[in-house]
This record gives C-alpha cells, structure tokens and sequence, in this order.
C-alpha cells in the first residue's frame, strides 16, 4: 500500500497535513479482527466507533447488500420510494417507543442532529412562536462535526472555540453529575433547571445523549436525570431531542438508552450501528403532532432532502442487522460483555494515574490523569494484537457484541498492561 501517498493526500479524522500520527494499512477484516497488511492480526475494541456490533464481513449482512445490488444501488428519493426503506422504517417504529411514528433517513449522525433541530425550528415556526430558536444541552456532550451539531457540543472538549464567531450561541448546562446508578437530586438538575427557566421563550429544544455521553467524555449519568428534564421541558413547551447515535441497538444493555429512564423524546436520531456498521445512514424520528404541526402551516413541508437519502443498499444492510440483532438474545451478550469489562478492567483502578474506571453494558472506560499519547498507546495496542483508540485522558473499549470471553480477556488484558505502562 503507498503510505507515502496516503501521507501526502489524504486527510484523516482530527489529523494534520504536516505532521499526521502513523496509519496502519488493513487489508481486511472479519469477525472481531481487523488484519493488517503486514499480516498482524487486531481484535477490535472499537466496533468502528461504535458502529459494527456484528463484527466484520458477516456473511449475513454480505448477503443483504449483495442480493440488493442486484435489483439497484440507489434512486433518489423524491417522488420514488422503494422496499428497503419501507422495510426498515417499520422496524425502526416498532423497535422505538410508539409514539415516535415519523422517519426521515439522511447520510451521517451529523446530519441526522442537523435534521433534528431544524425540525424542532420549524415546528415552534409552524406553531407561531419563531423566537423559540435557540437550544440547550449539557457540557461534556458530542453531537457531531457540522455546524449546528457543533454549536451543542461541548464547548470546551468539543475544539468550536475556533468558530464561536459563526457558531449559533446555545445555552449549556452543567454536565449531570449524578452517576447511573444514583438518583438525581434536585441540585444535580438545578443548573439545567434555571436555564430552562431564564430562557425557556428562546428555546426550542434541549439536545442530550441519554444515559450515555459519548466522545465529549465517556461519561454515564442517572436515568433520573432523563426523567426530571423530561418534565422540565414539557413544563416550558420545549422539545426533548435524544441523540441515541452512539448508544443505539443495544450498547448500553437496552435496546436504546431512552428504555433506562422510560421516557419518550419528541425527536430521535439514530446512526453509527443502525447499519452494523457497513454504510452510513442515520434516521431522525419525530411524533405525529410534531410532523402535522411542521406539515400543516406555511410552506407546508419540511425543508430537507438529501441527495443519497435512504440509499437502497444501506436500507437493506440495516434492515438485515437490525433483524439479526432482534433474532437473538443480543442483551445476554451485552451483560457478558459488562461482566467481562468489569472483571478485566479492575485493576486498573489501583494504578497510579488512573482516575476512574466505569463500565455500562458493552462499554467499558478507563480515565487517567494526564491526557494520552496517543500514537504511542496506539503502538502499544498494537504489539499486543488489538485495536483501541484512546483520545484525550480516556482509554475505552466498546467491542463488538458477537466478541468471546478468551478476546475480551486479551483486550482488557491489554488496556491493564498499557495503562499501567503509560499512565
Ligand atoms: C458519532 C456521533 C455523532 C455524529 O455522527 P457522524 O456519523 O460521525 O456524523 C453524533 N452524535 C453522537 C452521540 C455520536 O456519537
């Protein structure tokens, strides 16, 4: 493969053209390993990001996008429709809670968040309250790399101080600091409580990652966190948008996070392991009274479509891992995967350096001290035959479902031994 070129040409995530960190060149990939092209074979600990849960080259899922390949590769989907779509959406309504009954597909994540709030926009339009345009969130969340996706991340671990100038100003709430298992005192919520009070005209919608904040910090908070801010927007006529992007399709031991609190957002973005992994697609899911309210008034539509939107081939990869999720006991594979995270990564926490260690489902996070280097850990993961990708202080594992105890064991084997090395 011409690293070389690669080096000069390509452009990586979060990377630089002067001085990019070493990539490894993969020729292929099955199961939970990825294998490079020297021949060294990885376990995954990634799933991708989050996004293959059923391991790689699933003959199942091979035979999905091939079978649909053979019919077509893709159409657009303005004044079309086809199988795969209507397929899949009416798994994604009877695998979501029952009032969210509208889906609009588009490419990525980012876009689905972006679809999200611009429909929240519009409804308060629709409703006669314009000024009802702004959001508001909590620190330590991560929504995506787009514009208005930036604006609710993070504002610090989110690196948009470089464009707060374009950036709409949202309004960021303390990061809940009640842990999963605790409940959320008033004073937990308190901030979050006062600035929905102090802007409650402005806001159109509160934007959180339930259960589970992802790559703003790997943090798991109380499910009665979700609740109390449940009430607080219908309290105020504020929509609740949940981004189950990273904990979608069972990561965090239920089949979607919002199932730990049992309560239902307005709007809902799903992506990442919606397809297991093999294409990008997202979908964002609203309730009836929100679509009729955005479909009744002036123009009368919702304002998006994306050219690739419900590609037939990623429609038909989702629906066939979605149906290979549901066709098995997935949670009892998630919970061994909590045990095996727990057991394998308690060492880690008597090490020096090491702040915290936490484990929810099929995640499973070591936090340090002092932020990793990274293309050092990477090397070491990798002369220990795995694949774990630390950023910031946070070592974590988030392996695909289908993984044995013997290769959990090697992977948090592994994070113990590196840890213990670099922290
Ligand atoms: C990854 C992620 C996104 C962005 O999705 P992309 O497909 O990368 O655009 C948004 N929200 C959350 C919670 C994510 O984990």
């Amino acid at each position: 493969m011409d690293l070389d070129f690669d080096r000069e040409h390509i452009w990586h995530p979060y990377t630089s053209m002067h001085n990019p960190l070493p990539v490894y060149p993969v020729k292929g990939a099955s199961g939970v390993y990825i294998e490079l092209d020297d021949g060294g074979r990885l376990i995954d600990g990634m799933s991708s990001w989050w996004a293959a849960i059923h391991g790689y080259n699933h003959p199942v899922l091979n035979e999905a996008v091939i079978r649909q390949l053979k019919s077509m590769g893709h159409v657009m989907f303005g004044g079309l429709t086809h199988e795969p779509a209507i397929m899949l959406t009416k798994r994604l309504v009877e695998l979501t809670p029952e009032t969210l009954q509208k889906v609009f597909f588009s490419d990525s994540g980012s876009v689905s968040v972006e679809v999200a709030i611009k429909m929240a926009l519009q409804y308060h339009q629709a409703a006669g309250r314009p000024e009802k345009h702004r959001l508001l969130t909590v620190r330590s969340g991560y929504h995506g790399d787009t514009f208005v996706a930036m604006s609710v991340c993070d504002p610090v671990t989110g690196m948009h101080s470089l464009f707060s100038e374009v950036l709409p100003q949202q309004i960021f709430a303390e990061a809940p600091r009640c842990g999963f298992h605790e409940v959320c005192g008033d004073e937990c919520i308190d901030d979050f409580r006062r600035k929905l009070e102090s802007h409650h005209p402005d806001i159109a919608a509160v934007i959180l990652e339930p259960i589970v904040q992802g790559a703003g910090g790997m943090r798991f908070y109380s499910p009665d966190y979700l609740r109390k801010a449940r009430e607080l927007c219908d309290r105020y006529g504020v929509l609740l948008i949940f981004d189950e992007i990273a904990t979608g399709f069972g990561r965090t031991g239920k089949m979607f996070a919002l199932e730990h609190a049992g309560i239902v957002p307005d709007i809902l973005c799903v992506g990442k392991a919606l397809t297991g992994g093999y294409m990008t697609l997202a979908a964002t899911l609203t309730t009836t009274e929100v679509a009729s309210m955005i479909s009744e008034a002036e123009p009368g539509v919702f304002m998006h479509g994306p050219t690739f939107m419900a590609n037939p081939l990623a429609c038909s990869i989702a629906v066939a891992s979605i149906d290979l999720l549901t066709g098995r006991d997935w949670w009892k594979n998630v919970l061994d995967i909590e045990k095996g995270l727990s057991s394998g990564l308690e060492p880690c926490r008597s090490f020096e350096g090491v702040t915290d260690v936490r484990v929810l489902g099929a995640i499973g996070v070591v936090e340090l001290e002092q932020p990793v280097d990274m293309a050092l850990a990477q090397r070491l993961f990798v002369e220990r035959g795995v694949w774990v990708r630390p950023f910031g202080k946070l070592v974590y594992l988030m392996p695909p479902y289908i993984i044995t105890m013997q290769e959990l064991k090697t992977l948090t084997d592994a994070v113990c031994d590196v840890v213990s090395y670099i922290a």
